[in-house]
């Protein structure tokens, strides 16, 4: 059996929505399960309304409210007038408002995950429904009886065992399954996330626990590139990449990939195949084992705002295993994201991503034992098999503060 990926991109709107229905006619209507995201930008839609809960509460109508008329745009020209499909996205709709009218949780979180959730359970319901209209027989499943994770809303981390045995329970691998991408629960039942893109994240879960034969993630790019076509000139198309090569490259911001995604399917080494929506008959680019990268060119990546911190120590100390050990449960309890780090005898430069919120917070706890600098907004650019030649290139007029390099990879973090 086969898991494949749609993301928000792939059912940004109706057309694209027939289009799923082009590429199963193309690859067989059976022996799948269909992971999907919520349409176009909806998450970020939803994580409008939340700030909105939040901070005023006046604006929450507002914004659920231009989500609604967006996806009821949609099926408005994917069905006709009396559909059922109506009635269910209006259902989801109050349900999302119900619960923040209910909700006594003061946590951000929490709710968070409570709230996201309803961008992917509407696109599921629509496109199940669509296919149903369109002749194609489906199971809808609710992907959070199915995938169970801890309590650690926006990040949660799967509980493998009781994921797979719901999985190989429920799950006919010989029909059509749709499900949702990114969202799981917990052992209450409440929804929890598997953070920002994680529906590519979802797919490796349920082909791990299938043992299916590939993944097919599709997309609106023809396969994965060696740079971001919007960012670098003349990139090229990877054809293949090894598992190692590709969790190195979605680590360090290769956006194409969440980079959670690639080891459970090494494990079982199930290939993962990224190709275009556009053209299914193309070869896309091939990830599985094997060589490392063909053909083998250089490969930038970029990932952007990100808070380079510089500790040193106030009392002429060296910074040491102990205070580093100190420094990096600090990163951890304030769940920093570490992406470089660099150390010498008296100073200690780290690399973050601060996507919860918390540097304030951090740098009060490293202030009261360090002297601390910090740089907001700084752009980590990873460069794999590059000359230096290529590098200067890229570097010709920026700010590097700090450089760190092997073999085959060269970082620098850029002011920008
Ligand atoms: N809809 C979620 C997001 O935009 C998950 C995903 O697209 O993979 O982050
Ligand atoms: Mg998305």
């Amino acid at each position: 059996m086969q898991v494949f990926k749609f993301g928000g991109a792939s059912v940004k709107d109706a057309d694209s929505v027939q289009n799923i229905v082009t590429v199963l006619k193309k690859t067989g209507y059976t022996n799948k399960l269909v992971v999907i995201s919520a349409m176009g930008k909806t998450t970020n839609a939803l994580e409008e309304v939340i700030n909105a809960y939040f901070d005023d509460k006046v604006s929450i109508s507002e914004a659920i409210k231009k989500s609604n008329i967006y996806h009821t745009q949609i099926i408005s020209s994917l069905f006709p007038e009396e559909h059922a499909v109506f009635e269910v996205i209006k259902t989801l709709f109050e349900d999302l408002e119900n619960f923040l009218k209910r909700n006594k949780s003061p946590n951000y979180d929490f709710v968070y995950d409570q709230v996201i959730c309803f961008g992917e359970l509407i696109s599921t319901k629509i496109i199940s429904a669509y296919l149903t209209q369109s002749g194609i027989k489906n199971n809808w499943l609710d992907a959070r009886e199915l995938i169970k994770t801890n309590t650690n809303y926006r990040d949660a981390q799967v509980h493998w065992e009781t994921t797979q045995k719901a999985i190989q329970k429920n799950i006919n691998t010989e029909e059509l399954s749709i499900t949702q991408g990114f969202i799981a629960s917990d052992q209450n039942n409440f929804t929890t996330t598997l953070g920002r893109e994680g529906s590519d994240y979802t797919g490796a879960i349920f082909a791990y626990c299938l043992n299916a034969d590939k993944v097919i993630i599709w997309k609106d790019v023809p396969g994965v590139l060696n740079g971001d076509p919007r960012v670098f000139k003349n990139t090229k198309l990877l054809q293949r990449i090894s598992y190692n090569e590709a969790i190195e490259m979605a680590f360090y911001g290769a956006s194409i990939i969440h980079p959670k995604t690639l080891q459970p399917l090494q494990r079982k080494e199930i290939p993962l195949y990224v190709k275009s929506f556009l053209t299914p008959e193309s070869p896309g680019t091939f990830i599985g084992k094997g060589i490392q990268l063909d053909p083998m060119v250089s490969c930038f990546i970029l990932k952007k705002d990100q808070i380079l911190i510089s500790l040193s120590s106030i009392d002429f100390s060296f910074i040491m295993e102990d205070n580093i050990s100190d420094i990096f449960n600090l990163l951890h309890i304030y769940k920093m994201k570490v992406t470089m780090m660099q150390n010498s005898a008296i100073s200690f430069s780290v690399c973050v991503e601060n996507k919860f919120n918390n540097l304030e917070p951090l740098l009060k706890k490293l202030r009261a034992i360090y002297k601390v600098r910090w740089n907001e907004g700084v752009t980590l650019l990873t460069a794999r098999h590059a000359s230096s030649n290529e590098i200067n290139v890229l570097l010709h007029g920026r700010t590097i503060l700090l450089k760190q390099e092997n073999r085959t990879v060269t970082q620098y973090v850029l002011k920008e």
